[in-house]
């Protein structure tokens, strides 16, 4: 079953979260150990980030310096496939624009095609770290809307090399990203949202939000998506806060806030384990509101670390 299946099927709402893949050198154990302790949870699917390549200048004889393209997290399609394998779970691979031209995205599709993965998260995916903005690939996509109409032909036997004739057709779920609090590049919350509506109306099945950690922007996003005619599923995106850092590496990175609440209690810890508390209380109050107002589920960010969202969702969802 894909995603939109499990979600319509299911009377009660979905739990399923995201890993990233291990950093290049590791094996693929790390990943399992973070997998494990929510398996118990029965996760409806299971999604695996991408990561682009990014640009490192490496010290060379004489003091040049040699500009280095490396990917540190490859594996994506692979992982989903592995997990697939050893848990008997639905895989949602994340495919990004940035970084692949058409071909290698069709490529990347027909392997996941191949591999049984009928799933994919589009996105545009962000801007190298080096770069201001983001670029396409030459021969690659502008903006996820793009990606998922490619995804869309594929589904319909469309393949880019137009003498094909007769040719499989793939049957991928689509999921899309939304923002809560809005994309950071994007003028205003209007805007976004019509630009999150292309990309349902071009074949999109539900939409997984950017994390948050104020219930009350994605309750007013969610009314106004409906406003804008958007009648697809939105799964909230929630990631509990765990360390000191996250103060500000969460504004910094996502583009969100902090509420003043949340913020006044992590001031009072002295130490990551009492920041812990505060994220897991915070993130269960967050889950039980979300859930009595009826979201079709809830997807956490892991980032490699489960314990704190094992014990969220392990009270939130009663299993
Ligand atoms: P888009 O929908 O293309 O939107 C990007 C910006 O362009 C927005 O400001 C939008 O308003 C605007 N826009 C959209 N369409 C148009 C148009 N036709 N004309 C003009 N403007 C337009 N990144 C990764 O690299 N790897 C991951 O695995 C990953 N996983 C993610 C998972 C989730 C749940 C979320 C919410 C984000 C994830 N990201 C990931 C980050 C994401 O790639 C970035 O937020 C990226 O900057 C935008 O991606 P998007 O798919 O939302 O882009």
């Amino acid at each position: 079953m894909n995603v939109i299946e499990r979600i319509e099927s299911s009377d009660a709402p979905l739990f399923s979260f995201e890993v990233i893949p291990p950093l290049k050198g590791k094996g693929i154990g790390s990943l399992f150990d973070a997998i494990d302790p929510l398996m118990p949870l029965s996760p409806s699917f299971i999604n695996v980030t991408y990561h682009r390549e990014e640009f490192v200048y490496k010290k060379r004889e004489k003091g040049y310096l040699e500009k280095v393209s490396i990917r540190k997290r490859p594996g994506t399609v692979s992982i989903c496939a592995a997990i697939q394998n050893k848990y008997n779970v639905d895989t949602v691979p994340h495919l990004i624009c940035g970084g692949f031209s058409k071909e290698e995205t069709e490529n990347a599709l027909i392997d996941l095609n191949f591999l049984d993965i009928h799933n994919v998260l589009a996105l545009r995916g962000d801007p190298i770290k080096t770069e201001p903005h983001f670029t396409p690939t030459e021969g690659g996509h502008n903006y996820a809307v793009d990606l998922v109409h490619q995804i869309r032909e594929l589904n319909q036997g469309k393949y880019l090399d137009e003498d094909l004739k007769g040719a499989h057709a793939t049957n991928f779920c689509i999921g899309v990203a939304g923002y809560p609090e809005k994309h950071f590049e994007s003028p205003n919350m209007d805007l976004d949202i019509k630009y999150l509506k292309e990309k349902v109306d071009a074949g999109a099945s539900y939409i997984i939000t950017q994390l948050f950690f104020d219930n009350s922007k994605f309750f007013s996003f969610r009314k106004k998506c409906e406003e804008a005619g958007i009648q697809v599923p939105i799964i909230p995106g929630i990631k509990p806060i765990a360390r000191q850092a996250h103060l500000t590496f969460m504004p910094k990175f996502f583009h969100v806030d902090l509420p003043e609440a949340l913020t006044h209690d992590l001031m009072k810890c002295s130490n990551d384990k009492e920041i812990v508390e505060v994220g897991v209380a915070w993130g269960k109050k967050q889950c039980a509101e979300l859930l009595k107002e009826g979201v079709a589920g809830i997807h956490f960010f892991t980032m490699g670390k489960s314990e704190a969202v094992k014990e969220i969702a392990g009270s939130v969802f009663k299993v």
